[in-house]
């Protein structure tokens, strides 16, 4: 049943440390006997902060249940987008933290539940966006715009939910960020206009004064310029083409036309 719980924080009633719950009923069983500690439903995520029980039971799909009789407004599928968001908050979080800076995350509020993040780091005049939920073209330029007068370099990380948005920048700069869960971090997909995406850790990347760089983005960026001067190449020939085909066969100069050579030998 798709109104089931199936997310939780391990770190209190108002925890980030978000998991989710397997498939698996064994693999459920196996999470709730690491985590001992408990399972709390997130005031981070909008939840009611009370514990919560697993329930991992032969031939039935593993959930959370609200320990007692409580009424919470995170019961069934609008907990899922909340619980996303939070988990990128905390992973990006540590990501930068591991670098040294001092990140300012906000949540983005999307049609339903959570939109994303975004991360502001002023002492490198950065901003990342996380967007989670559908975003539209219109949408995607108006904050991609707003985004860069407040500080230099922007770089949106999109969900597979927000694949149309990345498309449109990948067409526009070259190069486009996807981003999944992996275990408790993040991994992200460096796209190329080929279609080619290749996936690296959100650790083996780094956001300096200079910008967000990751392993391939160069190579990206480098396909994306010889695509562009091809289709320039094309361009030029066909405009070529088309100008001697206007002409006409008639006008193309004759040797046996001309009086004299029009210079020297
Ligand atoms: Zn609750």
């Amino acid at each position: 049943m798709s109104s089931e719980l199936r997310w939780a924080v391990t770190d209190g009633p108002a925890g980030t440390a978000a998991v989710a719950l397997p498939e698996d009923g064994t693999a459920a069983r196996l999470l709730g006997l690491h985590r001992g500690s408990g399972f709390w439903c997130s005031r981070a995520a909008g939840g009611c902060g009370g514990r919560l029980v697993l329930e991992a039971r032969d031939g039935a799909r593993p959930h959370f249940r609200h320990s007692g009789d409580v009424r919470c407004a995170l019961t069934g599928s609008g907990a899922a987008p909340a619980y996303e968001h939070l988990r990128h908050r905390r992973a990006v979080g540590a990501w930068l933290a591991a670098q040294g800076l001092r990140p300012r995350l906000e949540e983005v509020r999307g049609p339903s539940g959570s939109g994303g993040l975004h991360v502001v780091v002023a002492e490198v005049s950065c901003a990342v966006a996380v967007q989670l939920s559908p975003l539209p073209d219109t949408a995607w330029r108006e904050r991609d715009d707003r985004y860069r007068r407040q500080v230099r370099h922007v770089t949106w990380l999109y969900g597979s939910a927000a694949e149309s948005a990345a498309d449109t920048e990948l067409a526009v700069r070259g190069v486009a960020y996807a981003v999944r869960r992996h275990n408790t971090g993040l991994l992200v997909g460096v796209r190329d206009v080929d279609g080619g995406t290749r996936w690296v850790r959100l650790g083996s990347c780094r956001l300096t004064a200079d910008g967000f760089a990751a392993p391939g983005a160069a190579e990206a960026r480098a396909l994306h310029a010889r695509r562009a001067a091809d289709r320039q190449e094309a361009a030029r020939r066909a405009a070529r083409c088309a100008e001697r085909a206007a002409r006409g066969p008639r006008d193309h100069p004759r040797v046996e036309a001309l009086p004299f050579l029009p210079f020297p030998a």
